[in-house]
């Protein structure tokens, strides 16, 4: 059993379009893929009729943009309703958040003397309901100005860099109770990457539990051989559910092909016991969150 819990498609910042993820996963030989674009559900009706009769397993979700503690920190939302209104009215506000910076983010350019528009920006990010730094990346390659993503990061795009604006994300405890209500699941995605590891100790990991956190990914290119175990040791120790996943962006990514981390086949079933019952619950209250799968152990 291959299990890749965490990828981005064109509807957010990947490179493929749903469906072209959908077979690229088949092509890896994964058994189960998560799509979970950034504070996005647009790419799950193509990705689910992709895989429809293939006998991979899709599961859906939304990496959320939060804040916690005054720092970034991403949220895997498993399986919510996307059309539960809070959902979709604080995802509203987080898609505006992504819009309203990319012509701070061309400013800034600007004035360091690039000629770069936001319709530069537009032509590159295309069907793609999140815009971020990535697009803006790509159209300075399409520029000429860098070659790859992580040298415009470096350069241009990192906090600290001339051209880093930064912009608005949900506060994570309300949004772990928002994803319950939806009828989905939260997992904290790469919790020590560099972007939050300062505010996510082991505390913080106990007290987001108790407010409704299931499960933490502890397997990414982002942490460490010592940071995984001790990972794993906290979740343990918390009751949280370990997985691990690519954070595959296409070719948006180095180092991120499918599969090159993956989720044990015993902590998926946590995540599917909890997923049924979320959406079980919600579905008493009227809402309509995906149907978890169901299928065969290997
Ligand atoms: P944003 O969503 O605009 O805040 O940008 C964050 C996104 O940029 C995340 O999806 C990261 O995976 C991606 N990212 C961060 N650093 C790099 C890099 N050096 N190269 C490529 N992508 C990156
Ligand atoms: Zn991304
Ligand atoms: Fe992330
Ligand atoms: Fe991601």
């Amino acid at each position: 059993m291959r299990i890749d819990l965490h990828t981005h498609s064109r509807r957010s910042d990947g490179t493929d379009s749903p469906a072209e993820l959908v077979a690229a996963a088949i092509s890896a030989g994964l058994d189960v893929v998560a799509l979970t674009d950034h504070d996005t559900a647009e790419g799950w009706d193509e990705a689910s009729v992709a895989a429809a009769g293939t006998g991979m397993v899709l599961l859906t979700g939304i990496e959320i943009s939060c804040r916690y503690a005054g720092a970034g920190v991403h949220l895997l939302a498993y399986g919510p309703d996307p059309a539960y209104p809070p959902l979709v009215r604080e995802l509203d506000r987080v898609l505006e958040g992504r819009n309203a910076r990319l012509p701070a983010t061309v400013q800034r350019l600007r004035g360091l003397g690039i000629s770069i528009t936001a319709d530069d920006v537009r032509e590159v990010s295309g069907d793609a309901a999140a815009t971020g730094r990535p697009h803006v990346a790509d159209a300075l390659i399409w520029l000429g100005v860098v070659s790859d993503r992580d040298e415009a990061f470096d350069r241009y795009l990192m906090p600290g860099r001339p051209a880093y604006v930064d912009r608005y994300g949900a506060d994570l405890v309300p949004t772990i109770d928002l994803v319950a209500a939806a009828g989905g699941v939260s997992v904290l995605a790469h919790p020590w990457s560099r972007a939050s590891r300062h505010v996510l100790d082991a505390d913080a990991f106990e007290i987001l539990q108790a407010q409704g956190l299931t499960g933490v990914e502890v397997d990414h290119q982002d942490h460490r051989p010592e940071d995984r175990a001790a990972l794993r040791e906290i979740a343990a120790d918390t009751g949280l559910l370990c997985t691990g996943s690519s954070d595959y962006h296409g070719t948006g990514k180095v180092d991120h092909d499918l599969g090159v981390q993956t989720t044990d086949p015993e902590q998926l079933g946590r995540l599917l016991d909890a997923m049924r019952a979320s959406a079980a619950a919600a579905r008493r209250r009227g809402l309509a969150p995906p149907v978890t799968p169901r299928f065969r152990w290997g």
